[in-house]
């Protein structure tokens, strides 16, 4: 069964709403799926009803933002309980932090000369199926930038600089697992790009407890995957695969890469999965 668990909606970045996403799965037969949108579970349970009722294997998801030396590190966190509320509390913090990087962007770039009213800004809304998030739309729609790569070519404010508020992994990861959850480090190929996807650099996750790795994405390189697989068989961790689709916002396949369940280690996920 192709399985595809990391995919964003509406609710944060994504260009799909919860029909949508249901039915581009269906279309490219993809058998186990989670949307795992930034911060945020307001379409889990829309997607959740439409999987029971078309028979789809569905695991409930959400990317949790956190900040650890120089990294912002996506914590997936995967299966949690429908009423964590202290887990959804949290959530809530990382959303309007999440909302605070939006202003401190457009206050940065007024700080540097941009001819931006803040008022606005702050009045400024957008239609969800665009995609992306509230200071993107903004400075295309103002005609400061043209889009996302250009957003982060051009504009110039890193990570370092908007997003050092987020929690520690560890109590990410707690907060997960205290939800009956289960945290799975995203990407590494992308988050630990600068300092290199090692058994030292992940030391630390798993040390916080971190229950698998992201194995299969895009931005692993064929010898990242090989080291995170190996490393999770040597730690008895999960494997899990991800396209990180935002509709059509960037490009990322549904889908891709195609990877079996059988070629995962889904291991507390199994029982999980919604049905
Ligand atoms: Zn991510
Ligand atoms: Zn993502």
């Amino acid at each position: 069964m192709r399985a595809d668990l990391h995919i964003h909606t509406t609710a944060s970045d994504g260009c799909w709403g919860p029909e949508r996403v249901v039915a581009e799965v269906q279309a490219r037969s993809i058998g186990l799926f989670a949307v795992t949108d930034h911060d945020v579970i307001g379409n889990v349970a829309p997607v959740e009803a439409l999987a029971r009722k078309v028979g789809l294997a569905f695991l409930r998801g959400v990317e949790v933002s956190s900040w650890l030396g120089e990294h912002y590190f996506h914590i997936l966190a995967y299966g949690f309980e429908a009423d964590a509320h202290s887990f959804f509390a949290l959530l809530r913090e990382n959303r309007a932090k999440m909302m605070e990087s939006n202003r401190e962007v457009i206050h940065k770039l007024i700080a540097r000369g941009y001819p931006i009213d803040p008022e606005d800004f702050e009045a400024y809304g957008y239609d969800r199926t665009r995609g992306g998030w509230k200071a993107l739309n903004f400075l295309i729609d103002r005609g400061f930038c043209t889009g996302v790569k250009d957003y982060f070519e051009n504009l110039k404010i890193g990570p370092s600089e908007i997003f050092r508020t987020f929690p520690h992994p560890a109590e990410v990861i707690a907060a997960i697992k205290e939800a009956g959850g289960v945290p799975v480090l995203a990407h590494p190929g992308a988050t630990l790009k600068d300092a290199g996807v090692t058994a030292e650099t992940l030391q630390p996750l798993l040390d916080f407890d971190i229950a698998g790795l992201e194995c299969y994405h895009r931005h692993n390189d064929e010898a990242t995957t090989r080291f995170c697989l190996d490393w999770c068989a040597r730690h008895d961790l999960i494997v899990t695969v991800g396209s990180d689709c935002h509709g059509g916002l960037v490009d990322r396949e549904l889908g891709f890469p195609p990877i079996d369940t059988a070629d995962l280690r889904l291991g507390e996920l199994e029982e999980r999965i919604i049905h």
